[in-house]
């Protein structure tokens, strides 16, 4: 039997005749028709004035948080359960990221402990949209300008996801995406911001790209970076954006199959709670074990493996690996459910067939020591 994976890319569209117009025509470096398109129809997607494509979905954090002006110093509000760039990008500004617990139902940042973390150096709040659940950006927002302070979603895990019907990415001051090869759509490496603030439109696009003045050749008037997405991941990613809806189709199709079979778990395991105002995209599905469950969480993951299904640990927080260790950190509902949590497959692939043969083995590795 073929091994279930994880994540897998689905490039049943334009992707490959827009990659041969890239080679045909030689246009495969930081210039073309598919970049300024690819940013076109990805505003429109997120309903924002502009659009930035950029190299991956780590830099577009860096560039979001550099436009805000955040620097040594200065303190970066951000969940302590996400995936690892998020903090990276406020390390690279000198700035000091600082964790949030998780909400114990959707495992999104915990806007009830967010103010108490607001300090004189705040400067900045980024929400992740974890696994494709947006976060409560009623809260967050009504926070965020009581305190003046700028927010920059981290939406790399949820591209079309909403909350109380409006689109992610549209709601902070910035929005950042990633369209790593196992995103809901890719451009095999990639990232995009998105913003309605022209200023900030224009300060990221100089960051862009080494700070050249646009009406004079070499000249350049700030140091910063080489951060542009080239016209083949563009070509790549715009071909993916024509088919974003199919895509999200894919993962509602998947999300509902998991909806199907994980009841015959009963409760040896819970699931990532959706409130009303979310539209959950299922970047990924996945299981937290219960207390009940004796086998670790990392001997289920190498038992599903025998089975020829690959599982992934939720992410580690923040707080308790070597860069940003520190014990002072007050997350316990974000270490419990990280030490307990497993993402299941959860590609656009996956057949009925399929889910139910990945429940029906972890119901059998779970009960034999239930
Ligand atoms: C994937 C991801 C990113 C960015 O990843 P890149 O691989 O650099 O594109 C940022 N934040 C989160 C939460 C992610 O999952």
């Amino acid at each position: 039997m073929e091994r279930i994976t994880i994540a897998t890319p689905i490039l049943n569209g334009n992707e490959k005749k827009y990659v041969d117009e890239c080679i045909d025509t030689g246009w495969i470096s930081a210039n073309g028709r598919f970049i300024s398109e690819f940013e076109k129809k990805f505003a429109e997607f997120c309903g924002t004035k502009y659009a930035l494509a950029c190299c991956n979905g780590t830099v577009t954090l860096h560039l979001a948080l550099l436009a805000l002006g955040v620097g040594p110093g200065d303190e970066v509000i951000m969940p302590t359960l996400t995936y690892i760039a998020t903090a990276n990008a406020v390390t690279y500004c000198g700035a000091t990221p600082v964790f949030v617990d998780s909400e114990p139902d959707t495992w999104n940042l915990d806007a009830d402990k967010l103010e108490e973390k607001i300090t004189s150096k705040t400067k900045v709040i980024i929400p992740v949209h974890l696994y494709g659940l947006p976060c409560n950006m009623d809260k967050i927002m009504s926070i965020a300008r009581k305190h003046n302070l700028a927010v920059v979603e981290d939406a790399a895990e949820a591209h079309g996801a909403a909350w109380n019907g409006k689109v992610v990415g549209s709601m902070g001051d910035i929005g950042s995406f990633s369209f790593f090869g196992n995103k809901i759509i890719t451009s095999g490496e990639g990232g995009m911001l998105t913003t309605n603030d022209e200023k900030l439109y224009e300060r990221m696009k100089l960051l862009r790209s080494q700070g050249v003045d646009p009406h004079k050749r070499y000249w350049h008037t700030t140091v910063a970076y080489n951060y542009r997405m080239t016209n083949l991941q563009a070509a790549v990613g715009l071909a993916q954006l024509e088919n974003v809806q199919w895509h999200l189709a894919q993962r509602k199709r998947v999300a509902a199959l998991y909806e199907k079979y994980l009841p015959m778990l009963g409760d040896l395991v819970s699931t990532q709670a959706v409130p009303a105002q979310a539209n959950h995209v299922y970047w990924m599905n996945s299981v937290i074990l219960s207390e009940s469950v004796k086998l670790s969480r990392d001997e289920v993951m190498a038992q599903m493996e025998a089975h020829n299904i690959e599982m992934r640990p939720l992410f580690y927080p923040m707080h308790i690996m070597p860069p940003y260790k520190d014990d002072s950190v007050h997350a316990p509902v974000a270490e419990s459910v990280s030490s307990r949590g497993i993402n299941l497959p959860s590609h656009g692939k996956l057949t009925e067939e399929q889910v139910r043969y990945i429940v029906e083995s972890l119901k059998e590795i779970l009960e034999q020591e239930a």
